[in-house]
């Protein structure tokens, strides 16, 4: 096994899935690298090239990761309700919303997206918001009410209070520390007025 192979099963991570399984000899199961099942010891660790391989070498598909189904539904409905969060954050979603968008119940996204990505739809889209946010106290001029709306919020007052619950601080306080300063001479000089501008359509 190759350090690389062995830092893609510690990590899970899912960009390995498919050009490698691994199986593990003290269980019998062979999994893809995401597997979000406990990291096993190194040295009991097997690696395989194809899944033909592992079921040759008498390994059982794990449960959890099915690295014998060719789609994992979902986790394509986890990856599809993320994407579909990350392009409408700006309108207002609620979980309602973002389920009947992938045509599943609000139910069932709920689990499934807890599941996959370790937090719900909704934490997914205030994180979403917040990050956005930051990007603009920190780059724009816009006033804090205008980047709640533009992010999403229709209240400010629960812009305030969730912005302070998840950085420890209000967003005047976070713009007056993050504020990347531009001097009114040199954003005319090389025109980043124009861009700040631009910007904020
Ligand atoms: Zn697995």
């Amino acid at each position: 096994m190759h350090d690389e192979q062995w830092k893609a099963i510690v990590n899970c991570d899912p960009s390995y899935d498919g050009e490698f399984y691994y199986g593990v000899s003290t269980t019998g199961i062979f999994c893809r690298p995401s597997c979000k099942s406990k990291t096993p010891k190194r040295e009991n660790v097997r690696i395989f090239p194809s899944i033909d391989e592992a079921v040759k070498a008498k390994f059982r598909p794990c449960k959890r990761c099915r690295p014998d189904q060719e789609r994992r539904p979902d986790e394509d409905l986890a990856h599809q309700t993320a994407r579909s969060i990350e392009q409408h954050y700006t309108v207002a979603l609620t979980l309602e919303t973002i389920a009947k968008g992938v045509h599943v119940s609000p139910y069932h996204l709920h689990h499934v997206f807890k599941r996959i990505m370790n937090m719900t739809p909704v934490d997914y889209l205030l994180a979403k918001r917040l990050e956005e946010a930051k990007r603009w106290l920190s780059e724009s001029n816009r006033s804090v009410t205008e980047i709640a709306v533009s992010v999403g919020f229709t209240n400010i007052g629960h812009f305030s209070t969730m912005f302070h619950k998840k950085t420890g601080m209000s967003p005047t306080m976070y713009r007056s520390s993050h504020f990347k300063q531009i001097s009114n001479d040199e954003a005319m000089m090389d025109g980043r007025n124009d861009v700040l501008g631009s910007m904020s359509i």
